[in-house]
């Protein structure tokens, strides 16, 4: 069954070892942001670190792990329509939205959303780490590491499927931020299997 996001929002769930989650753009162009604790003892949590330190790239796809701070791995990447997502940059924040754009009165973003979904499940907000940013397009100057955050490359069905080798606790949101989206704020779907 397809679960949907709504804009601006968050959810969390467990996912069970050998399921795969799928995560689906279905407009196109739009961010979710992906955590993963074990159930097993919530303070073992992806680790970006980790996994790009093993991977020794920074752009990861079909046949890349994510490896959590204690270097098992979560979740394997078995198949990718997009092959651009970004495993560098922190769940967008109210902060975000007053340190980048200014906002007066910010919204709580894809940070503050987690902390309401993964609350239930005893995860406290500075347990929250880089994410893995499903669609993110964030290009790197390869020579002065400069980087923006462009529209996702992803299209209106595009998908990206993850294997859980652990027992797990799943973050995902539809991500707050218009930098990321292309300027829009669209849902996101996904569906476990
Ligand atoms: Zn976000």
């Amino acid at each position: 069954m397809v679960e949907t996001i709504s804009p601006r929002s968050g959810t969390a769930f467990t996912l069970d070892r050998g399921q795969t989650l799928t995560v689906i753009d279905p407009e196109g162009r739009q961010v979710a942001d992906l955590l993963a604790y074990s159930r097993a003892d919530t303070r073992e949590v992806i680790s970006s670190g980790r996994t790009l330190d093993y991977a020794s790239r920074l752009y990861l796809t079909t046949g890349d792990r994510l490896y959590s701070n204690r270097s098992t791995v979560m979740l394997d990447i078995i198949a990718d329509d997009v092959g651009r997502h970004d495993f560098l940059l922190t769940p967008c924040s109210k902060e975000t939205f007053a340190i980048i754009y200014g906002d007066a009165d910010p919204h709580r973003g894809c940070f503050g959303n987690l902390v309401a979904a993964l609350a239930p499940y005893g995860i406290e907000p500075d347990a929250i780490p880089v994410a893995f940013n499903c669609f993110m397009n964030v290009p790197i100057d390869g020579s002065t590491g400069a980087f923006t955050v462009e529209p996702p490359l992803s299209r209106a069905g595009d998908t990206v499927t993850f294997r859980a080798e652990m027992d797990l606790i799943i973050g995902l949101t539809a991500c707050s931020a218009l930098q990321s989206n292309g300027g829009a704020f669209k849902p996101i779907q996904y569906r476990i299997d």
